[in-house]
């Protein structure tokens, strides 16, 4: 008892601390399906603009009729990780959608992303190699690098110059992979893969991109990076999740190379060990898939909300990050004032996120804005009036 009473003193303090910074992270509760429109549990109704629900798939009927047919016929759970009796036909219609989707020859699923990155380097790599990682990747890339013995680089956000710097270094090693984010969540940039790809051939590397939040955004058919710089199948890996632009329930991948995506199966530790996806996300994924497929509609509606909201907020006066994603920052520097601006904002019933350091830089601090292709135009004309009118009684614009 009293070894836990000490802990006990210290967790306190820590978490206290935390509070006293005002890092302290409360969760909102909802009481409806994700959307363009939620419930709260206090019984507000609100836009919501913080979602990764890109393509407005999260409470898609078909999609969730899907999900049932898949319980229906191959059951809850699978009980099993996938190389014992976890895999069913369901997880490879998956990965072969995932792979034809991004134009790779093969890919493997995971529970998450957060998996997929956390197991993609140390099966692939060793103290002989070297990665190469933009500053601003993923927490959980930054994970997955941790757990391989690769010699580590590290490059400042997409700048060029410096991975060239770093490249020139990486020379020393055996083989060398390039790792960045398609789309870097804070400020909505895309990473400038064509000329990342240039350098990667001269200087012998191999590149990975984790499209998270590029794909079914970025490129006119949403294909992610490799589309918006010409360059599919032209990469080695590619991870992505499937809790973001398609469905938004759970999963993750890696899609690449088909002797990679070999070698993942032997060797990756969240795959081996880990149990495999239900039923009913594999199902609701193969719909997914095959639906994008066949139509651009969600995508092309997505750009156009996009575009649209950016204009309009900018004809309003507020400071927009340059995006070339679905990801909007409103630029306004004050830690306070993101927090107060976000709160005054969801009494209008718009539902944002100030974002302050130490997630972004000391004296950045903004909204982000997350568009929907589910966002109706009325709803966007009512978060920009919002805006507006928060904007004017905080002194924004
Ligand atoms: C969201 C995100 C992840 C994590 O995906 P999950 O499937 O939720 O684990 C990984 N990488 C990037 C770049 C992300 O944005």
């Amino acid at each position: 008892m009293q070894t836990y009473k000490n802990f006990q003193e210290y967790l306190v303090k820590e978490l206290d601390s935390i509070q006293s910074a005002g890092l302290y992270k409360e969760e909102r509760i909802i009481v409806s399906p994700q959307s363009a429109s939620i419930k709260l549990q206090s019984g507000q109704e609100a836009l919501n603009f913080c979602a990764n629900n890109y393509l407005g798939l999260s409470d898609n009927h078909d999609i969730i009729e899907a999900a049932k047919k898949a319980m229906d016929s191959r059951g809850y759970g699978m009980s099993s990780v996938r190389f014992i009796c976890g895999t069913q036909d369901l997880h490879k219609q998956l990965e072969n959608a995932i792979a034809r989707f991004f134009g790779m020859e093969d890919a493997i699923l995971y529970a998450a992303c957060f998996d997929a990155n956390g197991g993609v380097f140390e099966p692939l790599l060793d103290e002989n190699d070297a990665i190469i990682s933009d500053a601003l990747n993923h927490a959980s890339i930054i994970d997955g690098v941790r757990l391989c013995k690769a010699v580590r680089y590290r490059y400042a956000n997409a700048d060029m110059n410096d991975l060239e710097k770093q490249l020139q270094i990486a020379q020393a090693q055996r083989f060398r992979l390039i790792v960045t984010d398609g789309v870097f969540s804070m400020d909505g940039n895309v990473a400038p893969l064509d000329k990342i790809h240039e350098l990667a051939v001269k200087y012998n590397a191999m590149i990975m991109v984790d499209e998270s939040h590029s794909a079914g955004v970025v490129g006119k058919t949403g294909r992610g990076t490799t589309e918006q710089f010409n360059l599919r199948g032209q990469i080695e890996i590619i991870t992505g999740t499937l809790g973001k632009a398609f469905g938004g329930a759970i999963g993750g991948f890696t899609t690449g190379k088909k002797e990679i995506i070999a070698m993942l199966r032997q060797r990756s530790r969240p795959y081996l060990f880990s149990n495999s996806l239900p039923p009913a996300v594999a199902g609701a994924g193969i719909y997914t898939f095959n639906y994008l497929e066949n139509s651009n509609k969600l995508q092309d509606q997505l750009h156009e909300n996009t575009n649209y909201f950016v204009e309009k907020m900018k004809q309003a006066g507020f400071d927009i990050k340059p995006t070339q994603s679905a990801i909007c920052a409103v630029m306004l520097y004050d830690a306070k004032l993101s927090q107060d601006m976000a709160r005054k904002l969801l009494d209008e019933g718009i539902y944002v996120t100030g974002f302050y350091y130490p997630v972004v830089p000391k004296g950045q601090a903004r909204i982000r804005l997350q568009i929907s292709a589910a966002h109706q135009r009325e709803q966007l004309d009512k978060c920009v009036q919002a805006f507006i009118k928060i904007g004017k009684e905080l002194n924004v614009i």
